[in-house]
């Protein structure tokens, strides 16, 4: 077959659960051994698999005041705030912490800052580069210092952004942005305010960065087509879609390999296959292999080294630097 007419698929990996993910449902499945649990808020931004955890018994709320007194209480991948903890501290819940440790890490950051201001008797905010204000992340992290954390979430943030003189400033931003934004974000907060202090080894986690960065690489070959795997929920995968949209490939978002139309890739010779860090990278190997015996030539491309698959708990706590 000449190199023209050759059909290829490119498979961005790593792709599909990341370590956080995949801990946080093995912990929602461990605690169902031991009787009911009720999740707060989407254990993760995926449907089938939170559907299924309902089916062997596990019920799930939004808020945590709907939570029963002395009720057995899995927290998300995405965190909770110390207020929201506190609530559940006072219904004498038995918590069960599936908080990722990365996003574990950003509220500890919070918590820092503070200290570091007060020992220097210092006024403070904390800058935190977000997207949806109703996404779990944010909302867990600003509820750490709602008084002392201001979010940035647009490119007008970032211009309109005046210092207060005297104030001491930190920057802190949520896990699963574009990685490349945040940093010029960052950069550009560092000209306003030049002893700014910020993450040392930055919040967007290895999950996202890789992600992204695997997909970068398959976006260079110009699929036509690009099909991702992902909630429409799930924040790390809408900078994903987002991604393949601005490279000009047609993007389609799908959950399942079921949910995968022959309409939605035919013609195309070059199609990208990613998937978000919640969801199953089972409907994408099963994709990629409708797409082999289709005729399609499988091309891996992968990007960082090798994920972790557990982490060291509880999270180290990094301390900022101001460069
Ligand atoms: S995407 Fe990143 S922060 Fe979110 S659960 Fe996965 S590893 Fe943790």
């Amino acid at each position: 077959m000449s190199e023209e007419t050759q059909k290829i698929a490119y498979k961005a990996y790593p792709l599909g659960f990341c370590a956080g993910v995949a801990w946080s449902i093995d912990n929602a499945k461990r605690a169902l051994n031991d009787g009911p649990v009720t999740g707060l808020g989407n254990l993760v931004n995926n449907f089938p698999v939170v559907h299924s955890l309902e089916a062997r018994g596990m019920t799930f709320v939004e808020d945590p005041v709907y939570i029963p007194e002395g009720a057995r209480v899995m927290i998300s991948a995405h965190g909770l705030s110390e207020s929201e903890r506190r609530l559940l501290r006072d219904k004498k819940t038995q918590i069960i912490d599936s908080t990722c440790p990365l996003v574990a890490k950003v509220h500890e950051r919070v918590k820092r800052a503070k200290e570091i201001a007060v020992a220097e008797g210092r006024d403070w905010d904390v800058l935190y580069i977000c997207k949806d204000l109703e996404h779990r992340e944010p909302k867990g992290v600003i509820g750490e210092a709602p008084d002392n954390i201001t979010p940035i979430r647009t490119e007008e943030d970032v211009k309109d952004f005046v210092p207060v003189p005297g104030k001491m400033y930190f920057i802190d931003t949520q896990t699963t942005l574009n990685t490349g934004k945040a940093l010029a974000w960052i950069d550009r907060l560092r000209e306003k305010i030049p002893d700014i202090r910020i993450p040392d080894l930055g919040d967007v986690c290895f999950a996202t960065q890789n992600r992204q960065g695997a997909l970068g690489l398959v976006l260079a070959r110009e699929p036509q087509v690009m099909i991702a795997f992902g909630s429409r929920i799930s924040s790390n995968t809408s900078e994903l879609v987002k991604m393949g949209k601005a490279a000009g490939a047609e993007v389609y978002l799908v959950e399942t390999a079921e949910e995968v139309q022959r309409g939605m890739f035919e013609g195309a010779s070059r199609v990208a296959v990613t998937a978000g860090a919640s969801a199953d990278p089972m409907h994408a190997d099963k994709f990629m292999r409708q797409l082999s015996v289709g005729g399609y030539k499988i091309e891996d491309l992968r990007f960082g080294k090798p994920e972790p698959v557990n982490f060291n708990i509880p999270p180290r706590v990094e301390d900022y630097r101001n460069t």
